[in-house]
């Protein structure tokens, strides 16, 4: 069972493991998003004028407000959502009091006024600075996989920056949604600064407001009309799209780590991550040994009831999201891939929800579905390689660009094929735990994405940078009119100067010396006239 509308009123929300409902919130109406946007745009610049500093404590307290409560939103996220408990911890509570922390402390580094030097002789007097401003309203629309940290961090840069926000959770989960205004306005936010909308056009209707920037996480398909959208309302969107992460395994590299990774890196939240390993490459000297230690690794998850301390594969979100998956494999497995283990699986006793099995295949080829649409579900397909180049370019023949990540014992070379990797993130000897250290900057290339979330880039997606300038003299510049013959023999003579070179320096003096002293007299005369 999912979340569905039941009524023209209500979203109701279900257990993805047991299907029993967890509760409704209000549908929105998408032609009321314009005035939920206005009226957040009232509340926010009583919230701007506090201050980095004070926006920064209620961002400070909102981590600890997550602490205090992190038992019973781990629950709420295993509950609505289905990953298991350790990784509503790992993957979503732990990394976003971090985030949020980071974005208290360091935001108000990294949006603090900025001196620009101004070392050009000729700009001498003026005094610049770099002043970042809010923008007024920004949107988040998130997905379901990670409803808590994706949100929530997008939310916390957004309203460090001075923003106030209008968030659209997916329809699948809403409580969490829910949940993350009432932390936040726990900590101190003012009511109205954060607005949640829910339902069916709702994310269209808001990508049309008056929102300054939306950070969108979710589909490319979606990802490309809101782009749309915002383009013709010459706005900008942050775009965290879909993913089909490469793993390249080296002859070098630590294989009992490269085994366990793997395992983590495809089947965590049951393989529904943006940036999960779903193509490996492995060199043919370690395949053997490679591939067994994977198989054995994933026969060995336990799949079963989320809320269970030692379940590592929870339910799938849906039993749409099943289907893909599922899809994709008999597919593979039609056209001669060998399917090791894994596979769906009947509900665990007491449970209702659509369980796939750890799934990891061989003997595909690049041709076939499973290695070029995204799985979003726990298969790994792997591809055997005889060298490094023919990894490299497997690697890169894809629409998507997210993440990717190399596995040696030699840093050296791991940053030499980084280097050759078509991708927002590269990992050396892991994979896609960056997105819990808000520091590092997360977006993807190709159709993964469009700009960067996380870290100073994703506060600078929040401001207006303005440049703003200061001129302390009376001396007018000398490019103003009048125009003449001196003025542009004077320019001429600077440029040489300044930036000629060294063996024509003299004979640029010797020409320019004329003009560049009646211009100087001419500023003078006219700054002495005022
Ligand atoms: P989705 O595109 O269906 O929905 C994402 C969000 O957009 C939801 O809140 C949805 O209600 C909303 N939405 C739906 N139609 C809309 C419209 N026309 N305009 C605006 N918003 C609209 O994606 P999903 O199924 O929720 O999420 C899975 C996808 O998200 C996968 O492709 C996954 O790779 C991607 N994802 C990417 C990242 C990343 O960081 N790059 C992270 C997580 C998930």
């Amino acid at each position: 069972m999912q979340a569905t509308t039941v009524d023209t009123a209500q979203l109701e929300s279900f257990n993805p493991a047991t299907g029993e409902p967890l509760g409704a919130v209000p549908v929105t109406v998408p032609e009321h998003v314009q005035g939920m946007v206005d009226g957040v745009a009232s509340v926010q610049p009583s919230w701007a004028g506090l201050g980095l500093a004070q926006r920064g404590a209620v961002l400070e307290r909102a981590a600890q407000v997550v602490l205090d409560e992190c038992d019973e939103i781990r629950d709420l996220i295993v509950r609505e959502q289905g990953k298991p408990r350790n990784e509503a911890f790992s993957m979503e509570i732990l990394p976003t009091v971090d985030a949020l922390r980071w974005i208290a402390k360091s935001g108000a580094q990294i949006l603090a006024e900025e001196k620009v030097p101004m070392p050009q002789v000729f700009l001498k007097t003026k005094r610049s600075a770099l002043v970042y401003e809010p923008l007024g309203v920004i949107a988040v629309i998130s997905p379901w996989n990670y409803p808590w940290s994706i949100p929530l961090g997008e939310v916390g840069l957004a309203l460090m920056a001075g923003n106030g926000v209008v968030l659209k959770p997916a329809s699948l989960t809403p409580l969490i949604g829910e949940r993350i205004v009432s932390v936040l306005e726990r900590a101190g936010v003012p009511a109205g600064l954060i607005q949640v909308v829910h339902g069916p056009g709702t994310g269209a209707a808001l990508a049309e407001s008056s929102v300054a920037n939306v950070f969108f996480t979710g589909s490319v398909e979606t990802g490309r009309s809101v782009a749309e959208a915002c383009a013709r309302r010459l706005k900008g969107s942050v775009l965290e799209l879909g993913g089909k992460d490469p793993m390249i395994v080296l002859d070098d590299a630590h294989l009992e780590h490269a085994i366990a990774g793997a395992v983590w890196g495809g089947f965590a939240n049951a393989g529904q991550t943006c940036s999960g390993i779903e193509r490996v490459y492995v060199m043919r000297s370690v395949a053997e040994r490679f591939i067994a230690g994977v198989v054995a690794g994933a026969r060995r998850l336990r799949v079963g009831d989320p809320m269970s301390w030692d379940t590592e594969i929870g339910p799938m979100v849906s039993a749409e999201q099943l289907e893909i998956v599922r899809s994709l494999v008999d597919d593979a497995v039609a056209a001669g891939a060998e399917l090791h283990c894994g596979g769906q699986v009947e509900a665990p006793l007491g449970l209702d929800g659509a369980f796939y099995a750890p799934a990891v295949l061989t003997g595909v080829t690049h041709d076939m579905r499973i290695m070029r649409e995204e799985i979003f579900g726990p298969a790994v397909p792997i591809i055997v390689v005889d060298s490094e180049e023919d990894a490299v370019a497997l690697a890169n023949d894809s629409e998507f660009g997210l993440g990717a990540s190399v596995w040696t014992a030699d840093r050296a070379r791991g940053e030499r094929i980084a280097g050759r990797l078509e991708s927002g993130m590269v990992w050396i000897n892991d994979h896609m735990f960056s997105h819990g250290a808000c520091q590092c900057a997360w977006g993807g290339v190709k159709d993964s994405g469009l700009g960067r979330t996380h870290s100073k880039f994703g506060l600078y997606e929040c401001v207006n940078v303005k440049l703003r300038a200061w001129e302390g003299s009376t001396v007018r510049d000398a490019w103003w009119h009048p125009y003449d013959e001196t003025l542009g023999r004077a320019l001429r003579a600077t440029a040489q100067l300044l930036y000629g070179r060294s063996s024509e320096r003299a004979a640029a003096l010797r020409e320019g010396a004329v003009p560049l002293t009646r211009l100087g007299a001419r500023l003078a005369r006219d700054a002495f006239r005022r």
